[in-house]
């Protein structure tokens, strides 16, 4: 295998075939003085020479150096090239890398591949990060040639099809969490309206209307109050799409009828909009834990013991209080241990060793029962409080009765879709079931005689 180029990545893929066994040459402008950085089982020599010696050559050079190159198209040509490059930005040129370099080189076939590879996950093996190799060529054979190079170094080889879909390779490689984008912007649009709705119901108003300074709750108490608003309603964000899906097929009475755009996007993004809010319960968690801590729930705890000692009170034992806290806990810790699970199980090879019933019970039926319990949680937190009216601030309800409203909303659309006249008309929509759809049927007539007809099936 020839390897053009001497640089991080050139040396990485050299270390690499040199140790899945293949006889690598090494093609450099000086050889001499980059011989050391290769093993010395790779042999380094100058480019041309490289090039004669080899059938599949790496071009792990830069964009902008290929036309260096071109003095080497004579002994380039019949050879298959691998272009490795990647670009600084998304769609940086009008055709891709790969192709260029195709036009550079007519006479020569290219394949794109490995550009998703990085020089350190060359170094470290299959054994670590990204194990696939994106591959994509007009000609199959050369495509087949490098696909299994791939292979015996430990990778996993995709097909992508044709050099066309080199400027999509090309750009993977640059793309930030692109599935992650809309999640992560939905959980922080949540995350500043709750956290404003806090901080005017906890430090506010206060300040407003009592002229007291409780600004220290901002770090911890606000953000605590915030955080379980913001997982409690992604979570529901989660459901919420498949509800407004079956509404609409019960609706239309098909399921071959496309969803919105939005819908579809939304649905795509249920599993990182859970482990959002999978991410938001678990600092809740720790938040809470640590809400002990602060100095001034000390301070607090003894002003309210002083307090009780001056008023002489022995007993301050409220057993509905106690019974609250307790279950409000419980439900709590019993919630995050399901979305743990949730979490768990969507990670792929964790999913990808279940089945598709063990899946859909654990994401569909598990995480339905950990939004009921979570509804249990904020609940108990927020017991009798929607109806006392010193709990409506500047006339604004407390926070957990606004959270309730989405979540509520998806258990009754759920409770109500298994109702059994709903839920068998629903399965018999998915199970491809038409309204208004006519079929033939064909019945004997009382001569014997067969006469057909059609007739809607929902007769
Ligand atoms: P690099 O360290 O800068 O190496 C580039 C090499 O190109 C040089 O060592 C040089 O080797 C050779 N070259 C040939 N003609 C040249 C010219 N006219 N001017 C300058 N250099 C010339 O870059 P790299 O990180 O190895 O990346 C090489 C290619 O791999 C790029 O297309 C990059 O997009 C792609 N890639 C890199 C990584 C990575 O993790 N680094 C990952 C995926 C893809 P000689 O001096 O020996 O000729």
């Amino acid at each position: 295998i020839g390897v053009l180029g001497s640089g991080d990545f050139a040396r990485s893929l050299a270390i690499r075939l040199v140790c899945s066994g293949f006889k690598v040459v090494v093609g450099s402008r000086n050889p001499k003085r980059k011989a050391g950085l290769f093993p010395s089982a790779a042999e380094v020599t100058f480019q041309a020479d490289a090039v004669k010696k080899t059938d599949v050559i790496f071009v792990a050079v830069f964009r902008e150096h290929y036309s260096t190159l071109c003095d080497l198209a004579d002994v380039m040509a019949g050879k298959v090239l691998v272009d490795v490059s990647n670009n600084t930005e998304i769609n940086h040129h009008k055709e891709s890398n790969a192709e260029y370099l195709a036009s550079l080189f007519p006479a020569c076939t290219v394949v794109k591949g490995f550009n998703v590879i990085s020089a350190w996950t060359l170094q470290s093996g299959a054994r670590d990060g990204n194990k696939q190799v994106l591959i994509c060529s007009n000609n199959q054979e050369a495509k087949r040639t490098v696909a299994e190079i791939a292979q015996v170094m430990g990778f996993t080889p995709v097909d992508m099809g044709c050099i066309s879909s080199a400027s999509e390779i090309e750009n993977i490689p640059l793309r930030l969490l692109p599935a992650w984008k809309i999640p992560i912007f939905l959980g922080l649009g949540l995350f500043l309206c709750f956290f404003t709705y806090n901080l005017i119901r906890q430090v506010i108003h206060p300040y407003i209307r009592e002229q007291k300074n409780k600004l220290y709750k901002i770090p911890i108490e606000v953000v605590n109050t915030t955080l379980p608003c913001v997982s409690y309603v992604m979570l529901s964000l989660v459901y919420l799409p498949g509800v407004l899906a079956a509404c609409l097929q019960l609706y239309y009475g098909t399921k071959y009828r496309r969803f919105p755009d939005w819908l579809d996007q939304w649905l795509q993004h249920r599993k990182q909009i859970g482990l959002l809010s999978f991410f938001c319960a678990a600092l809740h968690a720790v938040y809470s834990l640590c809400l002990p801590m602060r100095r001034s729930h000390r301070y607090q705890l003894i002003e309210m013991a002083v307090k009780q000692a001056a008023e002489k009170k022995m007993n301050i034992w409220v057993e509905e209080e106690v019974w609250r806290m307790e279950i409000y806990i419980s439900v709590g810790i019993i919630a995050l241990g399901l979305l743990s699970l949730l979490a768990i199980t969507s990670l792929p090879s964790i999913a990808n060793s279940l089945n598709w019933r063990e899946f859909s019970f654990i994401q569909s039926t598990l995480g339905f029962i950990a939004l009921v319990i979570s509804t249990l949680h904020t609940l108990t937190y927020g017991w009798s409080r929607a109806f006392d009216e010193n709990q409506y601030k500047f006339y604004l309800p407390p926070t957990y009765t606004l959270t309730l409203l989405v979540p509520c909303t998806v258990i009754l659309a759920k409770v109500i879709f298994n109702l059994p006249c709903i839920r068998q008309r629903l399965l018999r929509i998915r199970r491809g079931w038409e309204k208004g759809r006519y079929v033939k049927f064909v019945l004997p007539s009382a001569t014997g005689e067969y006469s057909s007809g059609e007739t809607s099936s929902n007769v």
